[in-house]
């Protein structure tokens, strides 16, 4: 019980560095300044560490809240950067590889491509003979701009050194992927099959940065996608172990209220508890549009730059899952492959322009744990969960009167459209479902409407200008923000790189 004016001593005077949030980029970051010699305190609302990156249990099944692949794993005899990243910082994760890159279900094309860009290549060539070729050198120069994107991740300071020795990655800089592909003379058809990852990256091709689709084609298509063994939530447990047997201080349950700034400075957080606690550097998982709009105290500290950039960012896209326990074994259900594009063409224009209406056409995204992971139910059932991801402003349209309507009605199109895909009445086998709806995001991680991954990637708000002048987004000294909003920082992967990166940054910082 608490005492009347003698709170619990949980904190230390002051840290080096207080974290808003122990999730994927916080607890990353964490473990590198703590590794650095810093004395680290994370503040997370929940009970427990990795925010979006969980799973949950009903009726005696473990589910995956979220994931559904991840990139830039790689295999343990050719690593990709997060897998020696997390190596690097002594976070072992039990990596499964994903056996297929996707099938695609359009009105007329209905198959299934395989990673690997010989594989993938021959694949393509079965459907659009003679393209073999030509898909190949536009893999392989997806390969040559992604390997550059990549090193500017790890080396962002160099730029001269960018700019002199990755002359394809500069060059494409200012062209969307959809232009790139139309420099290639790609056939329509061949164009429909290199296009359903746009969904998840939340941007049509045409205004999608070539930069980013590049990386997402070689990391997916390239080296193929991996998942954690024991669900999303090993990784973010075993970095939170990592990140405390380094020293660094969880304190679960702690929802920070405010950001106490003085003088342009950064002094330390408020948390819901009324603890004040005292650092110079304050990171925060929490979303700046959040930050600057309520956290920041006094309010009069928040520069009107701020608010004019969180104000020009557009929100990315939202989700809205079904999540499925099967009572059958996934062959009696046709689920023969991990994971499936359902769309009613592969133009991502007017596909993004539907995606403002929640009863458009749509595009679905499905995933049957049980073909990467044998273990993912017990058995004689399966794992398999259908996500369309609708723009931020499609879900205003719900009220809080309306809400279970939408949410069941939606439900069951969705679970309707695969039952008649798959040609199996789905409805018939459902041992456990759980609805995911936008309000679970927002009200799980607070993120602005629900959003899942971060702000929009655009021509003009581009991934590398933010990645390159990460300084012209500090607007109040000591303050930082890791995670999803950050630049190039949506998805699993790209959010550790985050976490890294903005390490990096503070233990450059003069002074430090
Ligand atoms: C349905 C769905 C499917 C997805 N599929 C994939 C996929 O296949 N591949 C992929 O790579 N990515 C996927 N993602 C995206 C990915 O999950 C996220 O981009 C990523 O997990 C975000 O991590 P983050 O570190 O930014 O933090 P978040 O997961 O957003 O968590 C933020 C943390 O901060 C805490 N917090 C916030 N405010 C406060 C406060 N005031 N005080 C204390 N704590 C606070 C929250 O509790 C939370 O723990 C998916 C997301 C969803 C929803």
């Amino acid at each position: 019980m608490l005492l009347k004016g003698k709170p619990l001593n949980y904190y230390k005077e002051h840290y080096d560095a207080i974290l808003i949030g122990g999730a994927l980029a916080g607890l990353t970051l964490a473990i590198s300044l703590a590794e650095a010699g810093k004395s680290v305190l994370i503040l997370e609302q929940h009970n427990l560490p990795g925010g979006i990156a969980t799973s949950f249990v009903r009726g005696g099944f473990e589910m995956e809240a979220a994931l559904h692949e991840m990139m830039e794993i790689g295999s343990k005899d050719e690593p990709r950067r997060i897998r020696k990243l997390l190596e690097k910082h002594g976070v072992f994760v039990d990596w499964l590889p994903v056996p297929d890159a996707y099938h695609l279900c359009l009105p007329h094309l209905d198959r299934t491509f395989h990673p690997g860009f010989d594989t993938f290549a021959s694949e393509i060539e079965e459907v659009c003979p003679g393209s073999r070729k030509q898909v190949l050198e536009f893999l392989d120069f997806c390969r040559i701009c992604s390997e550059s994107a990549t090193t500017l991740q790890e080396e962002m300071k160099n730029v001269l050194h960018i700019l002199r020795h990755h002359l394809p990655f500069v060059r494409t800089l200012g062209y969307s992927a959809g232009e790139v592909m139309e420099a290639f003379h790609l056939p329509e058809k061949v164009r429909e099959i290199l296009s359903p990852y746009w969904i998840y990256v939340g941007a049509p091709l045409s205004d999608l940065p070539f930069t980013v689709y590049s990386v997402v084609m070689n990391e997916y298509i390239g080296h193929g996608a991996y998942i954690p063994k024991k669900t999303s939530h090993e990784m973010s447990l075993k970095l939170a172990e990592r990140a405390e047997s380094l020293g660094v201080q969880i304190e679960y349950r702690q929802k920070v209220e405010k950001i106490l700034v003085q003088n342009g400075r950064v002094t330390g957080v408020r948390t819901a508890r009324g603890d004040e606690i005292h650092s110079d550097i304050v990171v925060s998982g929490a979303y700046p549009t959040r930050v600057y709009q309520s956290m920041i105290e006094p309010a009069s500290e928040v520069p009107r730059e701020a608010l004019q950039m969180v104000h020009s960012r557009r929100m990315n896209l939202t989700a809205f899952s079904v999540i499925l326990i099967l009572d059958q074994p996934k062959e009696a259900l046709h689920l023969q492959d991990y994971c499936w594009f359902h769309a009613a063409h592969m133009n991502s224009d007017e596909l993004f322009a539907e995606l403002k209406d929640l009863r458009g056409s749509r595009t679905t995204a499905s995933i049957c744990l049980n073909n990467a992971n044998p273990s993912a139910t017990p058995e004689g059932y399966t794992s398999f969960s259908v996500t369309m991801m609708p723009r931020v402003e499609a879900w205003q349209s719900v009220t809080a009167d309306n809400y279970d309507l939408v949410r069941h009605e939606l439900a069951k199109e969705l679970i309707d459209d695969m039952s008649e895909a798959l040609g199996v009445p789905l409805s018939d086998h459902i041992a456990e479902i759980v609805i995911e709806t936008p309000m679970t995001f927002a009200r799980y991680v607070g993120s602005p409407y629900g959003g899942v991954y971060g702000y929009s990637h655009s021509m003009r708000d581009h991934t590398v200008a933010r990645t390159m002048t990460p300084e012209a987004e500090e607007f109040i000294s000591g303050l930082y923000f890791t995670g999803a909003h950050g630049a190039g920082g949506d998805g699993m992967a790209p959010v550790i790189g985050n976490g890294a990166n903005v390490a990096r940054r503070i233990l450059s910082r003069p002074g430090t």
